[in-house]
C-alpha cells in the first residue's frame, strides 16, 4: 500500500527517476512477466500435447472451441507480454543511456523518448489506482490534490479534472483545515500515519469513515506530499456506532463476562440497576461478591454451557448489598479450538415484578380464603360455560370436590340444575345485569336440597365481560323450617276446624241413631226394618269416623297412659283407610289381641303410625300401582312393638343413615318435608322407645317401632 503511494507520485511529470542504477522494481518487473510467460507456455504446450490435432476432428463440434479458445488467448497474453517487456526493455536502455551521460544533457530524441515512455507508464499507473475500489490520492504539503482516483471522483462527485490542483478544503468539512495543519507537523515528523478519518464532504450531511494509510512523498531529503490511500469503513462504523448506541441507552442491562464471572463490561442501565455511578466500580467487583446466594453460578455461566441462549433468575449483590432479582438471558462465545472466551447476556431487572408477584399472591391468598370463609358456594363460570373457579364450599352444598368441578362445563354435571344454567345464560347474554333464582338441586348423596342462587357478570381489565360469579347458598333448612310452621299452622288450623265439625256432626248423628233405633222397634215392615237397620249402621260408622277425627284433632294429652297398640294401629287405619283403597293398597294386618299394654299418648302414636302408614304408601306408589302393607305386633321381654313392612323398592344404601336427619328427604321438593321420620324418633324418644328401618330381604323397608309394656299390665 505505501509503496503504491510513494511509487505513484515518483512517477508524477516533476519527478523523473533519479537513481544512480536501473532501478530494481524494473528488473523485477521483467523477470516476473518473464516467468508468467514462460509457465503460461508450458500450460499450453501440456494442454496442445493433451489434445492431439489429430483428434481434434474426432471430438464432438461444440468442444472444439476449448483449444481454439487457449490457443487464442495466448497469442494474445504473449502479444500483451511483448508489448510489456518492449516497455520495460525501451525504459531501462534508456536509464542506461542516461546513466552513462551522467553531468550531460540528455537529447532531444532522448528527452522524447524518456517523456513518452513516462506518458504510457502514467496512462498504465492511473489505470491501475483508478481500479482499486478503495480511494486513493496524493495531495502535496498545503493541501492540493495531485492525483486522484476514479473512487474518489465517484464519491466526490467531482471529475478528475476539477479535482486537481485544487484545495482538499474546498471538497471537505471535515478535517477541517486547521486540524489538517496542526497534524502535519506530528506527520513530517513520523512520515507514516494510520488511522481512521472522519470526512464530511461539503453539502453531505452524512459523514464518511476511512481507514486511511498516509505515507510521506519523499523527494530528495525532504517530504513533499502526502500518498493517501484509504478504505471505507462507513458502513461498518455505522453499524459499531449504532451498537455503542444502543448498548449505552438499552434500558435492559448488557454485559460481557470472562468464563470466571469477571465483569468484562457493562452498560450504563446495568451499571444504575445495581446502584454504581462508575462503570469501574462495578467491574471491579469479584464474581463472589456480586453472587447474592453463594450457590449461584457466576454470572453468565450456567450448568450446561453447550445451549444456545439459556434464561433463567439470578440473584444479584446491589452496591447497597440489598439484592436484586435479575432475569439473566446469557450465552458463551467460543474460541476456534472450542474454548469459552467470554459470556455475554442481558439482564432484566425483575426486583418489581416479583416484589408485585409476591403482593398479588398475598391478595390471591387473602382472596381465596376470604372466599373459603364465605358461606355461600362460590362459581365463575367462563365463557365457554366452564367452572374456572369453585370454592371449597361445594363439598357442603354439592357434595363435590372443587377439582372434580374445576374445567367442567355446567352441562358436564350430573344432576346439574337447569335454573341455574338459566341464570348463567341470562347474565352473559345480558338479559339481566344480575339474576338470581330458587331452584331444587340434587346432592352428590341424592338427597333434595333448595338452593338460593344469584350471579352477575365478571368483568375484566378492559370492562368486557369474561364470565358470571354465582354465590349458591343451600337454602334447605331455611325453607323447610318455614315450611314446617306452615305445616304446623295448617294443621292447627285444620284440627280445630275438624274439631269443630267433628263436634257439630256429632249431635246429628247422634239423633239418627236414636231415632233409627227408636224406628226399628215400632216399624212391622221387615224391609223397612232392615233399611233402618243399615241406616244404623251406617250412622254408626259416621260416628265412629267423627271419634278418631276429634281424637287426631284433640291437643296431645299432657300424659302417657295404658294404650292399646292394635286399637290405636286400627283407628289410624280407620283415618287413612280411604286413601289407602283408592291407592289399592292392601293391609294385612294381624291384630294380636294378647300383646300386653304399652304406655304412650295415643295422639302422638297415631301421628307416628299415620307417618309410616304415609311413606309406606309413597314408596309403593313410586314403583307400582298397587301393594301390600303388613303390620304385626309382638312383645320382646318388657317391650312391645309393630312392624310396617311394605313391598316398595326398599330404602337406598346410602340414604338409610340418613332418613331420621330432620329434613332428610329423597322426594322432589314441594312432596316431602323430610320431618316425618324425625318427629317419630323425637316421639318414640320421649316415650323411652325406638323406631328402626331396615330393608327387608323379601324386598320394601320394614319401621319397627319399640315401646315400653304398661306397668299397669
Ligand atoms: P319425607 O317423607 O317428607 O321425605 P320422612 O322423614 O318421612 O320425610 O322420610 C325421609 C326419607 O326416608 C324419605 O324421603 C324416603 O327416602 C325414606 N323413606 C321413608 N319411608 C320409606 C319407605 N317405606 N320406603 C322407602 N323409603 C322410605
Amino acid at each position: 500500500m505505501i509503496k503504491i503511494g510513494s511509487s505513484f507520485m515518483s512517477l508524477g511529470p516533476s519527478n523523473p527517476p533519479r537513481s544512480s542504477r536501473p532501478p530494481d522494481n524494473l528488473e523485477r518487473e521483467e523477470s516476473q512477466l518473464w516467468r508468467w510467460a514462460l509457465g503460461f507456455m508450458i500450460l499450453l504446450a501440456f494442454a496442445l500435447s493433451g489434445l492431439l490435432w489429430e483428434r481434434l476432428e474426432n471430438i464432438p463440434y461444440s468442444l472444439r472451441a476449448i483449444p481454439i479458445g487457449i490457443l487464442g488467448l495466448s497469442i494474445l497474453f504473449a502479444v500483451y507480454a511483448y508489448g510489456r517487456r518492449r516497455e520495460v526493455s525501451e525504459l531501462k536502455g534508456l536509464l542506461h543511456g542516461l546513466q552513462e551521460h551522467v553531468g550531460a544533457a540528455p537529447s532531444e530524441e532522448q528527452l522524447d523518448q524518456l517523456s513518452q515512455v513516462i506518458l504510457r507508464s502514467q496512462r498504465n499507473f492511473k489505470e491501475l489506482i483508478d481500479s482499486f475500489d478503495d480511494p486513493a490520492c496524493a495531495v502535496s504539503l498545503d493541501g492540493t490534490l495531485r492525483t486522484v482516483n476514479k473512487r474518489i471522483t465517484d464519491i466526490t462527485g467531482k471529475s478528475y479534472s476539477e479535482l486537481i490542483g485544487r484545495k482538499i478544503y474546498d471538497f471537505v468539512d471535515e478535517p477541517t483545515q486547521a486540524n489538517l495543519e496542526t497534524s502535519l507537523g506530528w506527520f513530517l515528523e513520523k512520515k507514516r500515519w494510520a488511522g481512521t478519518v472522519q470526512v464530511r464532504l461539503k453539502d453531505r450531511g452524512r459523514p464518511f469513515y476511512f481507514e486511511c494509510v498516509l505515507n510521506g512523498i519523499v523527494k530528495g531529503d525532504e517530504i513533499v506530499g502526502v500518498s493517501v490511500l484509504g478504505r471505507d469503513v462507513t458502513e461498518q462504523r455505522e453499524k459499531e456506532m449504532r451498537f455503542t448506541e444502543l448498548f449505552e441507552t438499552l434500558q435492559e442491562g448488557v454485559y460481557f463476562s470472562t468464563p470466571e464471572g469477571h465483569l468484562l463490561d457493562a452498560n450504563p442501565a446495568l451499571v444504575g440497576m445495581l446502584g454504581y455511578t462508575e462503570k469501574r466500580d462495578l467491574l471491579a467487583v469479584e464474581p463472589a461478591a456480586l453472587n447474592f446466594d453463594p450457590g449461584q453460578p457466576v454470572l453468565g455461566r450456567a450448568v450446561n454451557d453447550r445451549g444456545g441462549v439459556r434464561t433463567r433468575e439470578v440473584k444479584l449483590r446491589r452496591k447497597d448489598g440489598t439484592a436484586a432479582f435479575f432475569l439473566d438471558s446469557s450465552r458463551a462465545v467460543w474460541d476456534a479450538s472450542g474454548n469459552i472466551i467470554r459470556y455475554q447476556g442481558t439482564l432484566v431487572d425483575i426486583t418489581e415484578k416479583r416484589k408485585m408477584e409476591r403482593q398479588l399472591a398475598q391478595q390471591e391468598e387473602f382472596r381465596s380464603r376470604l372466599l373459603e370463609s364465605f358461606p355461600d358456594l362460590i362459581l365463575v363460570v367462563d365463557l365457554g360455560e366452564r367452572y374456572t373457579f369453585v370454592s371449597s364450599r361445594s363439598r357442603d352444598v354439592l357434595g363435590y370436590e372443587p377439582q372434580q368441578m374445576l374445567g367442567k362445563k355446567i352441562s358436564d354435571m350430573e344432576d346439574h340444575s337447569p335454573e341455574m344454567a338459566a341464570l348463567y345464560h341470562d347474565v352473559v347474554s345480558g338479559k339481566q345485569a344480575f339474576a338470581s333464582s330458587e331452584y331444587g338441586a340434587r346432592h352428590r348423596d341424592g338427597s333434595w336440597r333448595t338452593m338460593r342462587a344469584a350471579g352477575s357478570k365478571l368483568v375484566d381489565a378492559e370492562g368486557t365481560i369474561s364470565g358470571v360469579i354465582i354465590s349458591v347458598r343451600d337454602i334447605t333448612v331455611e325453607r323447610k323450617l318455614e315450611q314446617q310452621i306452615v305445616q304446623s299452622e295448617r294443621l292447627a288450623a285444620m284440627g280445630a276446624m275438624i274439631g269443630g265439625v267433628a263436634h257439630e256432626l256429632n249431635n246429628p248423628l247422634t239423633s239418627i241413631m236414636g231415632v233409627s233405633e227408636l224406628l226399628q222397634d215400632t216399624e212391622t215392615n221387615e224391609t223397612s226394618r232392615k233399611q233402618l237397620a243399615m241406616l244404623q249402621q251406617q250412622a254408626r260408622r259416621a260416628a265412629e269416623i267423627v271419634q278418631n277425627l276429634t281424637y287426631f284433632s284433640r291437643p296431645p294429652a299432657p300424659g302417657k297412659s295404658r294404650i292399646n297398640l292394635v286399637e290405636v294401629v286400627e283407628r289410624t287405619l280407620n283415618l287413612h283407610a280411604y286413601s289407602l283403597r283408592k291407592n289399592n293398597i292392601t293391609v294385612d294386618f294381624l291384630k294380636d289381641r294378647a300383646v300386653p299394654y304399652a304406655l304412650g299418648d295415643p295422639h302422638q302414636l297415631m301421628q307416628v303410625f299415620l307417618n309410616l302408614i304415609l311413606n309406606a304408601e309413597h314408596a309403593i306408589r313410586e314403583v307400582r300401582d298397587k301393594g301390600t302393607l303388613r303390620i304385626r305386633l309382638g312383645r320382646d321381654a318388657d317391650s312391645v312393638w309393630v312392624s310396617f313392612h311394605d313391598d316398595g323398592p326398599g330404602i337406598a344404601k346410602e340414604n338409610i343413615a340418613s332418613i331420621f336427619d330432620p329434613f332428610y328427604t329423597t322426594k322432589r321438593p314441594g312432596r316431602g318435608t323430610g320431618l316425618g321420620l324425625s318427629i317419630c324418633k323425637s316421639v318414640l324418644k320421649e316415650h323411652n322407645g325406638s323406631i328402626e328401618a331396615v330393608n327387608s330381604p323379601e324386598g320394601g323397608a320394614v319401621f319397627t317401632v319399640t315401646l315400653p309394656v304398661s306397668p299397669m299390665g
